[in-house]
């Protein structure tokens, strides 16, 4: 069993890895081109992604998070508005700053937070989802749902950005090139209370991170420590953060991943898997990952049909 889970995590290193190295720099452009439409949307081969990419406005239904988190839809999302007094969002051409009202509550909390603690000016707000959540064109396989949010490892600047500033701006990476720690000079003690600050706001299920900021956190980390446990190393994010919500009371059809348990993560034996080599310098496949359509509408909860068909929510 252990070699096997080995296996499918180098498998997942490999493809995530591929996939999100470069994500958080993808640039966007202030003037993206609108998706053609698709000559056969009723295709039940057809990617799910190709339907929700095409959807630029809410489902007008209430709010409901459907599915887990890289299987699902939302209905009833809330959009983050672009500029707050702590916060501004990133890549406006996504139009991927929409969520459940919940996260978005979260988000505006976290950034006043973000503000009084560590003294940033704000936090710089990346993806959270689909204006109909569902899978996407690119990038994540989560941020389904409406309750996954990346944050920019890179306080937000004093000034309001540009258009062309959100789309151009590069995140800074905070991993030292070996790959074994943080970088000492980007890497500063406000990262440390915005991450508590995020993993002890009780909604929230767990905290993505890469490994070398894990292991920061828990040598930096004084007084109560029982946050660490919701912070968990991955890859893909040495520039951003990904908070992940748990499901909000009351939503049936939201299915979520059971709490975090282990401790605060820090003993060399949970890190070790994460230093190794072949995990900080994967090898490239030997043959090329097939191209795949992903998730159809069909292997999606039923209920996101409806979330897809139903008319758009008026603004
Ligand atoms: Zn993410």
């Amino acid at each position: 069993m252990k070699s096997r889970l080995a296996a499918t995590l180098a498998l997942i290193a490999v493809v995530v890895v591929s996939a999100t190295a470069a994500l958080a720099q993808d640039k966007g452009s202030v003037d993206p081109t609108p998706l053609p439409p698709l000559a056969n949307p009723n295709d039940p081969k057809l990617g799910a992604k190709e339907l929700f990419a095409r959807k630029l406005l809410p489902a007008a239904m209430p709010t409901r998070s459907i599915g887990s988190y890289a299987r699902g839809c939302i209905a009833g999302a809330e959009q983050m508005p672009i500029n707050g007094d702590t916060w501004q969002v990133m890549r406006l051409s996504r139009n991927r700053n929409w969520g459940h009202p919940d996260l978005i509550a979260l988000l505006k909390r976290l950034s006043v937070k973000a503000h009084k603690d560590a003294g940033w000016p704000g936090i710089l707000v990346g993806d959270i989802g689909q204006p109909r959540g569902g899978p996407a064109l690119s990038g994540h396989a989560s941020h389904q749902i409406g309750l996954d949010a990346d944050i920019w490892l890179t306080p937000m600047p004093d000034h309001m950005l540009s258009r062309e500033e959100r789309e151009e701006t590069s995140a800074v990476m905070m991993v030292r090139p070996d790959r074994l720690d943080i970088d000492p000079q980007v890497f500063t003690p406000g990262h440390l209370m915005v991450l508590r600050d995020a993993a002890q706001e009780p909604s929230v299920q767990r905290i993505f991170v890469n490994a070398a900021i894990k292991k920061a956190l828990c040598r930096e980390a004084k007084g109560d420590r029982s946050w660490l446990e919701k912070i968990r190393p991955w890859w893909g994010h040495d520039y951003h953060f990904h908070i992940r919500m748990a499901c909000p009371p009351g939503s049936s059809d939201c299915k979520g991943q059971s709490p975090q348990s282990g401790g605060e993560g820090c003993k060399p034996a949970d890190l070790a898997y994460w230093f190794k080599d072949s995990i900080i310098h994967p090898q490239p496949p030997k043959e090329p990952p097939k191209p795949s359509h992903g998730i159809t509408l069909a292997q999606l909860p039923a209920a996101c049909k409806a979330v897809l068909n139903a008319p758009d929510a008026r603004q």
